[in-house]
């Protein structure tokens, strides 16, 4: 079964990782711009980081058989520093319109605060302008209320719920997520957000529309194979192939094919796997090691399915 993990921060990931991936049956993943651990304190820094999601990352993927999207945005902790913001909305539009970048994202709330407000609403207007889907980060803290009111700006700014994905769900945001029309994302992350076995259970009682399965894996403990894990587990607990297809694969491809930007062909005929090639004169290869054309060999299997 092929895999799409529609939440990535590959950035954070070792090539291991995107080996293990490969060989679970990830043939594509979304990198969402988020924070990386600690706030940046130049627009500088961002443009170099976005330099990287849209640029080298793609290439390294590609070395591992795995095609990388992007989604661009100012993520909901930065916002909250006014002079970072400013400089970071100007340059958002010349990135969000490069090869590969399938959303605005992640966006949305952290604290709620004002400033958080504020730059969520422009980067929908945004969206809205240049006709890409949105993704949003809901908040750790008082999900609920934070879940809820993402829908409701969205709904003020007139964006279509198509067009939106509510990421990182749990029991209590998912049905009111559905029956306002939007995309129903959940991070399979590690001990806070959402396990396989949960996960499973969600599947039996709200099915497969508008659901999608990430592993939002970053820095922090989290899980690569998230979306393959869950998968298998589901598969293992009588779920049918054709909604575990539907929500680890077919349904991200729908939400954020809507930007053109993401097509099957891409992996369904990839370039061959060359890591002699280089990007911008840089190779992923490192010294004497020996590249690798064609076919990748791994020693990742999916053992222990479970993610609490
Ligand atoms: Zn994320």
């Amino acid at each position: 079964m092929m895999f799409i993990d529609s939440h990535a921060h590959m950035l954070s990931r070792t090539t291991d990782d995107y080996e293990a991936m490969a060989a679970a049956g990830v043939v594509a993943v979304i990198e969402p711009a988020f924070w990386l651990g600690q706030p940046r304190t130049h627009v500088a820094t961002y443009i170099d980081y976005l330099s990287s999601i849209v640029g080298f990352e793609r290439f390294r993927a590609g070395q591992f058989g795995i095609r990388h999207y992007c989604t661009i945005g100012l993520n909901s902790k930065e916002a909250n520093n006014q002079e970072l913001a400013e400089g970071v909305m100007e340059i958002l539009p010349r990135f969000a319109l490069k090869e590969g970048v399938v959303a605005i994202g992640e966006i949305g709330y952290d604290d709620q605060t004002e400033l958080e407000d504020k730059y969520y609403r422009l980067q929908i207007d945004l969206a809205i302008e240049l006709e890409l889907p949105v993704m949003v980060h809901t908040p750790h803290r008082d999900k609920k209320r934070g879940t809820s009111r993402s829908m409701d700006v969205c709904e003020e700014h007139g964006i279509n719920p198509s067009m939106v994905v509510i990421d990182h769900n749990n029991e209590e945001t998912v049905r009111e997520v559905l029956d306002r029309g939007f995309w129903a994302a959940f991070s399979i992350y590690p001990s806070t957000k959402m396990g396989t076995e949960r996960m499973v259970e969600l599947l039996k009682v709200y099915g497969s529309e508008r659901i999608i399965v990430d592993s939002a894996c970053d820095w922090g403990i989290s899980e690569p194979l998230g979306v393959a894990k869950t998968a298998a587990l589901a598969a293992q607990k009588g779920i049918d192939e054709e909604t575990i297809r539907l929500v680890c694969y077919q349904n991200a491809l729908d939400a954020y094919g809507q930007s053109g930007q993401m097509k099957e062909e891409d992996w369904l005929n990839p370039p061959a796997i060359d890591q002699r090639t280089v990007y911008e004169g840089n190779s992923i290869l490192r010294g004497q090691r020996e590249p690798v054309v064609g076919k990748l060999q791994s020693k990742h299997t999916l053992d222990n399915l479970i993610i609490k």
